[in-house]
């Protein structure tokens, strides 16, 4: 594959990676989450295709005002050979950082690809035990924990994301499991905590109710006295997932 498939570009993001950074929504996944509030994104087609060149001077022209480039989904690391040549002429000829947004899901050899390329990951992790994570995405969680302590090992975990589910991946097992999991893998990393909200869902979670805002608190006492506090990066509570 030598062009990107871009479902869409944010040209500015304060959320998806540090500073204003400016993010390519690939299309495709291979997860198919009960929860996915961009299931367009999805299938591996109906997207608009652009040469990697196509891309940077895209980027290029923006460049003065963003901090880097965020690539996201879909499941941005489905079309990592033309990523990682992006990435790699916006190391070789610009300032700016590249960053991933990717479900975890991704080979050890698309990662060891990558990570030469990537100066930092946000990883999503949908759940700690297995078969919650299979409930939610249709898939078990071991490739995902396998990217997520490959990012650790080579100081490139910058956060890791978890949906909080009412009644699905938030009771108190889950989140000492998350808890321990973090401790665990002993790294400088933040935790960005994001409230369901069932707005847009078309899947079987689409009965669910959104998580209030009591809900969402209490959580977040949880984990600081599970010892998270530094580490915890509250969303926005009307923010979009
Ligand atoms: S990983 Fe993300 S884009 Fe893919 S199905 Fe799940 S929520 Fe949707």
């Amino acid at each position: 594959m030598n062009n990107l498939h871009i479902n869409k570009i944010v040209d500015f993001s304060y959320v998806d990676g540090p500073g204003n950074r400016l993010v390519l929504f690939l299309q495709g996944c291979n997860f198919n989450c009960q929860y996915c509030h961009n299931p367009e994104t999805i299938p591996e087609r109906k997207a608009k295709s652009y040469t990697v060149e196509e891309t940077f001077n895209y980027i290029i022209k923006r460049k003065d005002y963003i901090a880097g480039v965020t690539a996201s989904g879909g499941e941005c690391t489905l079309q990592w050979e033309p990523l990682m040549k992006l990435f790699a002429k916006l190391k070789e000829q610009t300032q700016l950082t590249t960053f991933i947004d990717t479900n975890g899901n991704v080979c050890d050899k698309k990662m060891d690809a990558l990570l030469g390329y990537t100066d930092g990951f946000m990883i999503d992790l949908k759940a700690v035990n297995y078969d919650t994570h299979k409930r939610i995405t249709g898939k078990g969680n071991e490739q995902v924990i396998k990217t997520i302590k490959k990012a650790v090992k080579h100081n490139k975990l910058y956060e890791l994301r978890y949906v909080l589910i009412p009644e699905i991946n938030d009771s108190k097992n889950d989140l000492k499991d998350l808890a321990n999991f973090i401790k665990y893998l002993n790294a400088e990393t933040y935790l960005m905590l994001i409230p369901y909200r069932n707005q847009g869902v078309v899947g079987e979670f689409k009965s669910l109710p959104s998580m209030t805002e009591d809900q969402y608190n209490r959580i977040l006492k949880t984990m600081y006295s599970l010892g998270l506090e530094k580490i915890i990066k509250k969303r926005n509570f009307f923010c979009k997932n």
